[in-house]
């Protein structure tokens, strides 16, 4: 037998190797390609992993809608310390979702990631001035 993609077998993520028999071999590959573009899934998986934290949740729905804010008003904004506000925020930067700006003495923070941005307008996030 030919070896062709769908006759692959499958490797788990812990690298077991799975070589049993298909029942149905267009279902088992078309499964497998579901994952061929793999570093998708990871991204995904850590975005939602980014994601799951609520306080973080809602300083991304601050930032979408009062960019250019300093970690004192959105601390005040969530209800956060601006230690635990600079924390989060040195996280959501580092992972390029936010960006931060110099005025003066003052830091001022903006989303900056398009994805995440369409994904808060899928959870309900406005802009000043919607309805
Ligand atoms: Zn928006």
């Amino acid at each position: 037998m030919k070896m062709g993609r769908s006759a692959r077998p499958s490797r788990w993520q812990d690298g077991h190797v799975n070589n049993s028999p298909a029942i149905d071999p267009y279902k088992r590959a078309e499964a497998s390609a579901a994952l061929r573009d793999d570093h998708t899934i990871d991204a995904w998986a850590r975005r939602f992993a980014l994601l799951s934290d609520p306080n973080r949740l809602r300083l991304l729905f601050c930032l979408h809608r009062a960019p250019k804010i300093a970690v004192t008003d959105l601390a005040a904004a969530v209800g956060m310390s601006d230690t635990s506000v600079s924390h989060a925020l040195r996280l959501l930067r580092s992972n390029g979702w936010v960006t931060s700006r110099r005025v003066g003495r003052t830091v001022l923070y903006s989303l900056d990631d398009d994805t995440i941005h369409d994904m808060l307008h899928q959870l309900g996030a406005t802009h000043a001035g919607d309805h």
